[in-house]
């Protein structure tokens, strides 16, 4: 069981530490003297110090070595630029970047490719030198969608990653645990420092029997977004169970566990099974398999009798094909009463546009029973009602089903085949059927459908679905089509049902690997020059902060006294401004600008000043109260800033007595060394000097 296993078929120097993991579970089995559940496992497998971390579900910090990093290339920018300034000559963790937020649909794949590569030069020539300069893979545009090239490459049973994209836990498809993070952590992990996690709480979902007729793995996570609603999985992993586990495919809990995301869940994910090692197999990766086989009842397995925090039950016999929406991906409805709520709610019943594929739901399997219903219809002479678009998630996809055919099945049926990325699932659709403003539905196989997330246009009712269902309701172009009771007209006017979908979950003839996407690092990096232009508006290359000056800061300025709702939206607007993700002085122009100032009642009107920021809490929430927008502060007590004890806060109003009071903060011993070097990378530049 110790040889040596390669993560991936494009790294050489990654190896599967099945035997340090096990250790690891071992240690931690015993001092906590109770049986621990698959996803805990793969947790504490990957513990730092398993001997003395403190282990407790929903309260204790862990301190964690993941496996590997994966950025897209809008979250990519700004992470690559930290980790530059670590003065490190490549990543301590194996990590890759995919290019496939920046590409908008508009015609179809090559056209959009070729116009996408042309405008975003600047920043693909950046992340693919910097790729090469610090040994990161670098997949370019074209090559697919980050969670689907993770799956077809680099997820295995047992893994922990890390990607700077909310539904990384896809990955989870492949028994391991992927966690979405935000690119400050993912720089650290690509630094080598541990990763940092509030162990989670796990939520397990027992499936039972099996699935059949118009159901799809698609509907298992769309009836539990209905039960547990967009917050239920937070701060909890997801853990699968139950005899109904074994009877899907690989890509299919890849799709569960992607759309976990909206559910708030810090992963979810699988224990190791059969269909896990056939898609291993199938795409090149037979070793990885065996390896796991021989770990199948140690580590890749849940302990005899693991509790979970909570179980929610889900009978696949009885599961029903669901659509969710709009506007929040937890509004289930099961099809056997879409008609009626439909109707009930005033949602436009034509189905404008069907759209099938992205990082959720484009595997072989969900192409070919799409494209086997689009054939049964195509065989009494129907096309499609709704436009229909297709997303692949890769390269890999693309080709395959353009060599077996359902491709072509899907452009004869009236679809229009897009490039190999995000598009319409992140609003990168130059959509032109409609006006903005306009009332109108349509239905993805995506995973969210937040308000004007598609398209731009609040008024546009987006539901999810699964492919087959989406498929159903572009033939039928009526939101009221139930697939299972409705009867279609063939072009003489006869009745007909569609057929029950069917497909195949891997493809007969193994998978084409299309064209060659990928850019490994080369072998010498050392001339390797980054190309960030000094005049570009979008890249800029960082400047270390200053490390701290040793003294308590006194009389600083309120930046700003926020009133009302602050979300991370109103902290760092999207839309616009995601194109100046790697520029830190243009994106800094959008910092709090949605946020309302206590000040003037306004939002986007702030006084110009310039600091650092140290986050801290009111112990006492009412003296934020007291605090007026043009007071100064002094901080005391950081001479001795240490783990657990508070702080003083110094308040000089402009007219008015000083006054104290106390404030709270959650540094640890390592946080506190970030902030007196100015900042982690800062640290680890010095170590790294040292
Ligand atoms: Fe995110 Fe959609 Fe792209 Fe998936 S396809 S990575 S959900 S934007």
């Amino acid at each position: 069981p110790d040889s040596k296993v390669h993560m991936n078929l494009l790294e050489s120097h990654s190896f599967i530490n099945y035997k340090k993991n096990l250790e690891n579970v071992k240690i931690v089995q015993e001092r906590l003297k109770r049986p621990l559940t698959y996803a805990e496992k793969l947790l504490y497998g990957h513990l730092d110090n398993p001997h003395e971390q403190e282990i407790e579900r929903g309260v204790s910090y862990l301190q964690l070595r993941p496996d590997r990093v994966a950025c897209q290339d809008a979250t990519a920018q700004m992470a690559i630029l930290q980790f530059m300034s670590a003065n490190m000559d490549q990543v301590q963790t194996p990590s890759t970047v995919h290019c496939d937020h920046l590409i908008q649909a508009q015609v179809g794949g090559p056209k959009d490719l070729a116009r996408a590569c042309d405008l975003n030069k600047e920043v693909y020539d950046f992340l693919a030198t910097a790729c090469a300069k610090y040994n990161i893979g670098f997949w370019k545009p074209g090559s697919g969608i980050i969670h689907q090239i993770i799956l077809e490459n680099y997820a295995f049973p047992g893994a922990l990653l890390i990607g700077c994209d909310s539904h990384t836990p896809n990955a989870g498809g492949l028994g391991q645990l992927a966690i979405g993070v935000g690119g400050a952590d993912a720089v650290d992990v690509m630094a080598g420092l541990p990763w940092e996690l509030k162990a989670p709480k796990i939520l397990g979902v027992k499936l039972t029997g099996r699935m059949n007729g118009w159901a799809s793995p698609k509907d298992i996570i769309l009836k539990l977004a209905g039960i547990t609603t967009v917050k239920g999985g937070t701060g909890k992993i997801v853990e699968y169970f139950g005899d109904g586990v074994s009877t899907f495919s690989c890509t299919g809990m890849a799709t569960i566990c992607n759309m976990g995301a909206e559910i708030g869940a810090t992963t979810s994910t699988f224990p190791y099974n059969q269909s896990m090692a056939a898609y291993l197999n199938a795409t090149g990766r037979s070793d990885i398999a065996k390896f796991a086989d021989i770990y199948q009842n140690t580590f890749l397995k849940a302990d005899e009798g693991a509790e979970y925090d909570e179980v929610i039950e889900i009978d696949l016999n009885t599961l029903e094909p669901h659509i969710n929406g709009p506007f929040t991906p937890d509004l289930a409805t099961p099809i056997s009463k879409v008609k009626e709520v439909a109707v009930a709610n005033g949602w436009p019943l034509e189905v404008k546009v069907g759209l099938i594929g992205s990082c959720t739901n484009s595997s072989y399997e969900d192409m070919t029973r799409s494209a086997n219903i689009i054939k049964d219809a195509a065989a009494h002479g129907l096309t499609s009602k709704a436009l229909f678009n297709v997303s692949p998630g890769s390269e890999q996809i693309r080709a395959t089903i353009a060599r077996d055919g359902q491709l072509k099945t899907f452009q004869d049926f009236g679809g229009v085949v897009m490039a190999n990325a995000c598009g319409p699932c992140i609003g990168q659709w130059d959509r032109q059927d409609i006006k903005k403003g306009d009332k109108n539905t349509i239905v993805s196989s995506f995973n969210r459908n937040f308000t004007a997330r598609n398209d731009g246009n609040p008024a546009t009712h987006a539901f999810v679905a699964s492919p087959e269902m989406v498929t159903a309701f572009a033939i039928a172009g009526d939101l009221r089509f139930n697939p299972i009771t409705d009867k279609l007209k063939d072009k003489d006017g006869n009745e007909f049902l569609l057929e029950e979908p069917h497909g195949e979950g891997l493809p007969a003839r193994g998978y084409d690997p299309g064209e060659n996407t990928y850019q490994a690092p080369p072998k010498d990096r050392s001339t390797v020059t980054v190309a960030v232009s000094p005049t570009s508006d979008r890249l800029q290359l960082l400047t270390p902060f200053k490390p701290w000056d040793g003294k308590d800061p006194e009389h600083l300025p309120i930046l700003i006294k926020a009133v009302g709702k602050t979300t991370t939206d109103h902290i760092s607007m999207a839309g616009p401004w995601l194109k100046y993700r790697g520029h830190l002085q243009n994106i800094s122009n959008n910092y709090m600008i949605g946020a309302t100032n206590a000040e003037n009642g306004e939002a986007n009107k702030v006084k110009n000043h310039y600091t650092g920021l140290l986050p801290l809490n009111f112990v006492d929430k009412a003296d934020y109260d007291k605090i007026n927008p043009d007071d100064e502060v002094d901080i005391i007590g950081l001479t001795t800033f240490a783990p657990g004890k508070n702080l003083t806060l110094r308040v000089h109003p402009k007219d008015g007595k000083s006054w104290e009071c106390e404030l709270s903060h959650t540094f640890n011993e390592q946080q506190i060394e970030w902030f007196k070097a100015g900042s982690a990378l800062n640290r680890m530049a010095a170590m790294f000097a040292a």
